[in-house]
């Protein structure tokens, strides 16, 4: 996860230009997951009830397709080649998930630990 800067309603990240910008803390609550506007890097923030839903979902939906990462969220138009889903599925774990759903996210980790 990246340290997060905000100007003119952009959240950019520590990597990019973000000179100027102000530090993004992460107390503010959101319902998705919060990418880089430019570079499309994860981005620390606090997830809602329903962020963290719509990440398990994503993590869910991955291991349906097979984890070939060709339906998994791939940054193409951005110079940040992670896998998107894994990188906000390494957050879930610092929230209070059921011992099931935590097995899941476990479980997708682990098969990903190798994709670049
Ligand atoms: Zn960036």
């Amino acid at each position: 996860m990246f340290q997060g800067y905000i100007g003119e309603g952009e959240l950019v990240c520590e990597v990019c230009d973000h000179e100027g910008l102000e530090e993004y803390f992460s107390d503010q609550e959101t319902d998705s997951p919060c990418n880089c506007a430019y570079c499309h890097r994860p981005i620390n923030c606090v997830l809602t009830q329903d962020g963290i839903k719509y990440v398990y979902e994503s993590v869910r939906e991955a291991l349906k397709n097979g984890l070939n990462a060709r339906s998994d969220w791939r940054w193409e138009y951005g110079w940040y080649k992670g896998l998107g889903v894994r990188d906000h599925a390494e957050q879930l774990l610092e929230y209070n998930l059921e011992k099931k759903a935590k097995r899941v996210v476990e479980y997708y980790l682990y098969h990903t630990s190798n994709m670049p």
